[in-house]
């Protein structure tokens, strides 16, 4: 992935893709001091980009640091990217690391880098295709307590346990991983929300311990246009087999429709599924069309 054409944003400069390097003593690297961003653009503007690049600010203060770019750089730099790499459905990935100045835990001085990728990623979808669901199994890691990590930041340490979570559930043969919380109760997937239905009802849990995701507070905003009732609770596993459909909610997810999970609870994807997959594709299209004018 590193010796793509095209550029990258670094440090407040456009480089090409292929220069966009650092050193092997990055404390961000060593220690995980990195925070990041995952985002869609639809026909050529980014979905929520102000909010993403807001909550990049938000997670780098829970690591005890500062991103050196407000957030209108940032947004003004990932539309000038986009524009440069001429791309119209495209991922974007911002991130910010501590660098290589000192080496150890305690890194005060190190300056605080800040790149911005972007790659094609065409917008495919087949509602059909997606409303088979995909199949998860059940990791074995739980989602840290609030006390034992910053759960609320985007930050690269803890997708360590998403990682190795995902490629256990890959070699069964799973798409993804439903991961619990350190109490036992349904959190989330490897890198994006759940939401499950029963009897017509949204039911999300609670987003006391990972992420409150851009897309899962966006998709309760469409149910919510649709007359759907959310409920938003602690959830148990064991209440799994009580609901009708499921599904994921992420910027690079979108709305996903699960079939089983654990290869012991089966949904059908139906209705409301559908329905919020489709609603929210509306919802990022049109405003593409706004900026297209
Ligand atoms: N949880 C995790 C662990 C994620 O990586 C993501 C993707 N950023 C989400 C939830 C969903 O967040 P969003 O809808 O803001 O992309």
């Amino acid at each position: 992935f590193d010796q793509l054409d095209g550029q990258i944003w670094m440090n407040g400069e456009f480089i090409p893709w292929k220069d966009a390097k650092i050193h092997v003593l990055t404390h961000g690297l060593h220690y995980a001091s990195a925070v990041f961003e995952g985002e869609r653009a639809y026909g050529g503007r980014v979905f929520k980009l102000t909010e993403h690049n807001q909550r990049l600010h938000d997670s780098a203060e829970f690591m005890g640091f500062k991103v050196p770019y407000s957030v209108a750089e940032l947004d003004a730099a990932t539309i000038e990217l986009l524009k440069r790499q001429g791309f119209s459905d495209a991922y974007v990935r911002p991130i910010a690391w501590r660098g290589s100045e000192m080496m150890g835990v305690s890194a005060q001085a190190n300056r605080i880098n800040v790149a911005i990728a972007i790659w094609q990623w065409g917008s495919y979808f087949d509602p059909a295709e997606k409303l088979k669901g995909i199949k998860l199994d059940l990791a074995e890691y739980r989602r840290p307590d609030p006390m034992t990590a910053p759960s609320k930041a985007k930050a690269a340490g803890l997708y360590m346990i998403c990682t190795i979570s995902k490629h256990a559930a890959e070699a069964k043969g799973f798409a993804d991983a439903m991961m619990l919380d350190y109490r036992g109760r349904v959190a989330e997937a490897t890198g994006a929300n759940v939401f499950f239905v029963k009897d017509g009802v949204l039911h999300t849990p609670d987003p006391d311990c990972f992420l409150d995701g851009i897309t899962r507070r966006t998709v309760i905003e469409l149910a919510k246009r649709r007359g759907i009732e959310v409920v938003e609770r602690a959830i148990m596993p064991e209440e799994l087999s009580g609901f009708s459909e499921c599904f994921l909610t992420g910027s690079a997810a979108e709305v996903t429709p699960v079939s089983e999970i654990g290869g012991k609870w089966t949904f059908t994807p139906g209705k409301i599924s559908e329905t919020l997959m489709n609603d929210y594709m509306k919802e990022v299209y049109p405003a593409a069309a706004v900026a297209a004018e």
